[in-house]
């Protein structure tokens, strides 16, 4: 055997547990295997987790953080002219190297699979062809899939449609759209119609920018719901942010659940974008503008949290760090519940694994061997700490490390030195 990392433990509670890895795979995982390997990880006890997934990222834009100029109120509208500023000046060198920075980011977090949205609204599709190139470079080491993402609306904009179905022909895998900035609503629902029997057509899935708004009656998730149901799309489309649904009226919403449940579609929120780009027209009460997640959780649609933006005209801050992603998302969605909590390190893992469709995710025995060992005894005090990817594996090898968070206290009047760990088991 090449590798076995012992004593883990498991986000599903188990403990004890030895993991055995061979030719890229996991061969067993049971307590105390009796074999020898060539390598050996103690894990103390630690928590071992499949890697962290982002189901909504934008590549095309991360890294570009005060170019030409920061976005000095903060806010999504300044971000959007902002990012028109940028269109033009953009290179594929630039686009290549950023995007390449995020993903080195982005392993040392043991985020290995990342769906990000490409804009197709620049006729010379130069964001396109870069991402491309980047998943083909990243693909030994992290899933790139890449969603065409008509930014500027694909009615509204006159050649968004041709530019995304060239981005499909190139080889960009996901159909995505932005029907709550079409001009009208009949625009948006049309949006969502011609999208969605396009990627029935082609065989595609489909993760659209639905609802980004703090308007109550933008509904476009419903003819989403519709489109999935009616072309037996589901299982294959995801709307992402959903935000209007935090301000839906609540009899409304008690139909809307059961009818998005049916249709299959996901949900992605984005925690850290979504509470500081929502309810910026509110003076006070503030909403939150998340989507409604332990509600659409408990009706038994998959839902996830995207990290949306690093360092880009939208959002200054992030790391690439699903969990800080999901302690953000636990926060604002009051999900403190024990269960509500693991569900919150399920929606930074396995939930946009499903999303995505990767194949071989998990910890089960031919799973590919990728795996995140965490300076965390369980999923929830991983999310209370950001924990420290101790290790980071990837088709059996080791990609990343980081050492854990200890500070060493060597005081006058105390018995020698002291390791201090932010960690308290309560044992
Ligand atoms: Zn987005």
């Amino acid at each position: 055997m090449e590798f076995v990392i012992r004593n883990a433990t498991l986000p599903d509670g188990r403990t004890g547990i030895d993991i055995a890895v061979q030719d890229g795979r996991i061969a067993a995982v049971a307590p105390r295997l009796a074999l020898a390997a060539a390598r050996e990880i103690d894990a103390e006890g630690d928590l071992v987790a499949p890697p962290f997934v982002d189901a909504h990222f934008h590549m095309d834009a991360t890294l570009s953080y005060g170019l030409p100029r920061v976005n000095a109120s903060g806010t999504l509208l300044e971000g959007i002219s902002l990012w028109g500023e940028l269109k033009p000046q953009l290179t594929q060198e630039a686009l290549v190297e950023r995007a390449m920075r995020y993903c080195d980011w982005a392993v040392a977090r043991g985020l290995l699979a990342i769906r990000t949205h490409v804009d197709v609204c620049d006729d010379r599709l130069l964001a396109v062809e870069a991402l491309l190139e980047v998943k083909r470079r990243v693909a030994p080491y992290l899933d790139m899939q890449l969603v065409a993402f008509p930014q500027d609306g694909l009615l509204r904009s006159p050649t968004a449609l041709a530019n995304l179905k060239r981005a499909i022909a190139m080889g960009v895998d996901v159909v995505g759209g932005i029907p709550h900035f079409e001009r009208t609503m009949a625009d948006g629902a049309e949006s969502v119609r011609v999208l969605c029997e396009f990627a029935a057509a082609q065989g595609l899935m489909v993760d659209m920018h639905c609802d980004e708004s703090d308007d109550p009656l933008s509904r476009h998730i419903e003819t989403l719901a519709f489109e999935t149901h009616r072309l037996g799309l589901h299982g294959r489309v995801a709307g992402s942010h959903l935000t209007s649904m935090h301000s839906m009226d609540n009899y409304y919403v008690s139909k809307l659940l059961p009818l998005i449940a049916e249709s299959g579609v996901a949900a992605i929120a984005n925690p850290l974008i979504n509470i500081t780009l929502q309810g910026r027209h509110d003076t006070y009460p503030k909403r939150r503008g998340m989507t409604r997640v332990p509600e659409l959780m408990a009706a038994g649609v998959t839902v996830a949290f995207g990290h949306d933006c690093v360092m880009d005209p939208w959002y200054g801050m992030g790391s690439g760090d699903m969990l800080e992603v999901a302690h953000m998302g636990l926060h604002v969605a009051q999900m403190t519940s024990q269960q509500a909590m693991r569900a919150c390190f399920a929606a930074v893992t396995e939930n946009p694994a499903k999303i995505l469709g990767l194949e071989g995710y998990g910890l089960e025995p031919g799973c590919h061997a990728d795996l995140v060992l965490l300076d965390a005894a369980d999923p929830v005090e991983a999310i209370r700490l950001r924990a420290a990817r101790r290790l980071v594996m990837r088709r059996g090898r080791i990609v990343a490390e980081s050492p854990r968070a200890v500070a060493r206290l060597d005081l006058p009047g105390r018995p020698g030195s002291v390791a201090f760990r932010q960690r308290d088991r309560g044992q």
